[in-house]
């Protein structure tokens, strides 16, 4: 265990465990907010919640191959190890959990947990990115076996991952808490993204058009049904250099496409966009009985 100003990077499950061993017998809440590094101040508001609800804060870094359907998205991933444990110093985060593949998969990545999610795996993301939520399955549920959190971070940015999750702890009646926290944005209204510093200059200044049009769509729901606004947004979103993969307005819960805002209490409007060479999701809660 190497100690660093305050955080403690650990490398290997035996040794995370002993340690969170130790703060669960002197009664320490555990809050735990999984990443795959290259972070940013999106990360920062889920460790600095963490932060304020838990004794202790346990942030991972792992760029968990599994979820990566496309090999050559893996290997473009920014890795940023030096930086990412300064960002967490700053913050004040406890623990820097640092596995390699072997301490996560020990028996190989091929065996994963099954959970029956409903189909919430299958629509969105899911269809245009066979077998990545399996993998965020398998990481997520194999992390939390290791560090046994009382609250797990993430963000609603990654809305569909949030719901799956949730969906894997009721299903599994695991006992950490999910905490889901609001998507940081730059201030031109781009959600952050590790994946925003591929973005080249031009492309980058024109990606607010995500974020305009999420709030334009808002906007204009008490005019217009699901699926004018959806038919607007993907023409809103085909400037030169970008191409919308979907844009779909949603029940919150089930994920599916909704007709009529009469239809939920819980609309959320979901989209994925090529900006470039860089995929970039985004989403707004249209309309929410919280
Ligand atoms: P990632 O490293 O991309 O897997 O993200 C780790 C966690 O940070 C996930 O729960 C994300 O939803 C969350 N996250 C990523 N970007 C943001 C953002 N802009 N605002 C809030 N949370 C975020």
């Amino acid at each position: 265990m190497a100690r660093n100003k305050g955080i403690r990077v650990i490398e290997t499950v035996s040794e995370l465990q002993s340690v969170i061993r130790e703060f669960k017998k002197k009664k320490q809440t555990i809050g735990f907010t999984p990443t795959l590094g290259a972070l940013h101040e999106g990360h920062a508001t889920l460790i600095q919640r963490s932060k304020k609800e838990n004794d202790i804060s346990v942030c991972s870094i792992f760029v968990n191959p599994t979820q990566f359907n496309e090999k050559s998205d893996l290997k473009k991933y920014p890795r940023t190890f030096e930086a990412d444990k300064k960002i967490l110093e700053k913050i004040g985060c406890d623990i820097l959990f640092f596995p390699n593949e072997k301490e996560i998969y020990p028996n190989g990545s091929d065996y994963a947990i099954k959970v029956n999610l409903d189909g919430l795996d299958k629509r969105m993301e899911g269809a245009f990115r066979p077998g990545h939520f399996e993998g965020v399955v398998q990481v997520v549920y194999r992390l939390l076996e290791i560090v046994k959190a009382h609250h797990l971070y993430m963000g609603q940015k990654d809305f569909q991952q949030f719901t799956i999750i949730q969906k894997m702890i009721d299903k599994l009646k695991i006992k950490t808490k999910l905490v889901v926290c609001p998507i940081k944005r730059e201030k031109d209204g781009l959600a952050m993204s590790s994946r925003n510093r591929r973005l080249g200059k031009t492309i980058r200044k024109n990606a607010i058009i995500l974020n305009k049009t999420l709030k334009s769509v808002k906007l204009k729901m008490d005019s217009q049904s699901p699926e004018e606004l959806c038919q607007f947004a993907l023409h809103k979103l085909n400037i030169i250099d970008f191409k919308p993969e979907y844009f779909i307005i949603i029940d919150g819960y089930k994920l599916t496409p909704i007709r009529s805002f009469d239809d939920t209490e819980y609309a959320v409007a979901c989209t994925a966009v090529w900006a470039g060479d860089v995929r970039l999701i985004d989403n707004m809660i249209l309309k929410s009985k919280k």
